[in-house]
């Protein structure tokens, strides 16, 4: 199974630590561009045409700035190029700043069954200091209205001022509200970003101080009974993401859009991050791909470790040898002996500690050739 992304590159304003692809000052360009998006899809559909497809993921960006109609024409189109399983799980991102009782009522309609809602800080002036534009009363609206559907919420840590009683709030608002997937994530002070600023006058929390808070906040979550499944993935049973699971167990997805990447037939490719470049391949039937890369045997391998390790399933070791013909054991010796106090092996599968999966970076550096 595989799985399609979308990005949608428009926000109502850049937050103040945002490195990703997004143009708030651009959303005039939504309709050429999400005509675009559909053009890119019809020109992918030949040769996908024997994928089976079980995830489509909408995100940016924030997709939920942009019309509601063409959501619901971007769903239709995923299904109309590509063999879409029936019970595909169709994630879309919103900004709880650009929802409405409306646009969710279209996106329930068209198909879409799982939403994710950036969140990051309960607290207002936290939320002001990030540069994100929606209030926690905005937050816990957008949460009324996605009552009983299956919904993911971003939490951030390592913010500026930011205490264990904040993060200890963010998770119970996230959990009361009824989410079932929580994504915490510690803020990484972009190079070129405001908030790195911050950083450079250290008025951001230190590594110690942020891995503290990561315990901290795992903690919290796994008392609320949200079981992790990647380092910054928890949820409630059943409820994982299937979009993501598949990326961290190598499987194949396509991208569409702006600076969306790709991974087909052990091709990796990643289209341009610059709009009117984008526009300009897809008006000119050309694929805007800038970037890419076969992954050779020693490089799948490499993905295959890097990947599973940063899951709770871990490493199947069994599957494993038998995919790359190999002896795991014997071909990393060295990294075993090494990280043997980090590592655990059972049933077959060998996986990071739970206590260490913050740190797995330093312990998958052994595993590279
Ligand atoms: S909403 Fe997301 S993509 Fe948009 S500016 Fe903020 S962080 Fe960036």
């Amino acid at each position: 199974m595989a799985g399609i992304y979308v990005h949608i590159p428009f926000c109502k304003q850049k937050c103040r630590y945002c490195d990703f692809t997004s143009f708030p000052d651009k959303i005039g360009l939504a309709e050429s561009y999400m005509t675009c998006v559909f053009h890119e899809m019809a020109m992918r559909s030949e040769e996908l045409k024997d994928c089976n497809f079980d995830t489509l993921y909408i995100g940016g960006g924030t997709p939920s700035v942009v019309d509601e109609s063409y959501i619901a024409m971007l769903v239709a189109a995923a299904k109309k190029y590509f063999k879409l399983a029936e019970n595909a799980e169709i994630t879309i991102e919103m900004n709880p700043g650009t929802v409405s009782a409306s646009k969710i009522a279209l996106y329930k309609k068209c198909g879409i069954n799982r939403f994710s809602v950036g969140l990051q800080t309960a607290l207002d002036t936290q939320l002001e200091d990030l540069g994100r534009c929606h209030d926690l009363k905005q937050f816990t609206a957008c949460a009324k209205l996605l009552k009983g559907e299956n919904f993911s919420v971003d939490i951030m840590i390592g913010l500026k001022g930011q205490t264990l009683g904040d993060i200890e709030k963010s998770i119970e608002i996230a959990a009361e509200v009824g989410a079932s997937h929580i994504s915490m994530y510690a803020l990484t002070p972009e190079d070129g970003t405001p908030i790195y600023t911050d950083y450079l006058n250290g008025e951001l929390p230190d590594n110690d101080e942020v891995a503290e808070m990561y315990a901290f906040g795992v903690k919290k979550l796994k008392e609320l009974g949200f079981v992790r499944y990647e380092i910054s993935n928890f949820c409630k049973k059943g409820k994982e993401s299937r979009h993501n699971l598949n990326y961290w167990r190598r499987g194949e997805y396509i991208g569409f859009g702006v600076s969306a990447s790709s991974h087909i037939k052990n091709v990796r490719f990643t289209n341009t991050f610059d709009l009117d470049e984008y526009f300009k391949c897809i008006m000119t039937n050309r694929f805007p791909v800038v970037d890419s890369q076969e992954v050779d045997k020693e490089g799948r391998m490499e993905e295959s470790v890097m990947l599973a390790l940063r899951t709770a399933e871990g490493l199947n070791v069994a599957a494993f040898n038998r995919e790359f013909d190999c002896d795991f054991d014997k071909l990393y010796a060295d990294a075993l002996k090494k990280n043997a106090e980090y590592l655990e092996r059972n049933g077959g599968r060998l996986r990071v500690k739970d206590e260490y999966l913050y740190v797995q970076n330093t312990i998958l550096c052994d595993f590279l050739s």
